[in-house]
């Protein structure tokens, strides 16, 4: 599994709800978890390894030793906004580039546990703003379409150079072409669940660094 980098076709991808919590969907919440961490993150959602599922992981410590702080939300709604804020935010689909984003400060969400438990919570401070952030991609949004234009002129360059190395995975054939990614994401959608086995690339993962 690897985390994609914009403008991989998962990001912009209507992800589909989970229709049922088996192994394949707790194995790929494991492997979730530990790019996360490998990253140094603090949230990741299914579509940004290539998964078009609503589900996203979170651990606002980012402290793989404080498995208490770990969620998962499934089929997530949220039916409640309140307050505004503004706060950096990065994105593991777009490393190293930070913006401040204006986001609600607190928020009433629905989900389901990976034990198929649902349960309704307010949560406000810095794990509601990641929690909104991970949302946001399963909607298929970026943090960079919250921004005002001057801001995204600052980082366009940045996110130009992210787009680049993207492309350039493509054209090694770790992935297939944006049209073959698609439809392989319709497939899984349609079938709304993960499929086992699950790799995000064509090829195995290459070790960080490897060159
Ligand atoms: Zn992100």
């Amino acid at each position: 599994m690897q985390i994609v980098l914009f403008p991989h076709p998962a990001l912009r991808f209507p992800s589909v709800e989970v229709q049922r919590i088996d192994d394949a969907l707790r194995s790929a919440v494991q492997k979730m978890f530990a790019l996360m961490y490998e990253s140094k993150g603090v949230g990741l959602a299914a579509n940004q390894v290539g998964l078009p599922f609503r589900f996203f992981v979170v651990n606002p410590s980012g402290d793989p030793e404080k498995k208490e702080e770990e969620e998962v939300f499934i089929n997530p709604i949220i039916s409640s906004r309140r307050g505004m804020e503004f706060h950096e935010e990065g994105c593991l689909s777009l490393p190293k580039i930070y913006s401040d984003v204006e986001r609600p400060l607190e928020i009433t969400i629905d989900a389901f546990d990976l034990n198929g438990q649902s349960r309704k919570r307010k949560i406000k401070g810095f794990l509601a703003r990641v929690i909104q952030h991970e949302y946001d991609h399963i909607e298929g949004f970026l943090f960079t379409d919250r921004i005002e234009a001057d801001q995204h002129d600052e980082i366009y360059e940045d996110i130009l150079l992210v787009a680049e190395q993207f492309r350039k995975q493509q054209a090694e054939g770790l992935y297939d072409g944006d049209e073959g990614i698609e439809k392989e994401l319709a497939v899984m959608a349609a079938n709304g669940r993960v499929p086992a086995g699950f790799s995000t690339t064509k090829k195995p993962t290459p070790a960080p660094n490897a060159e």
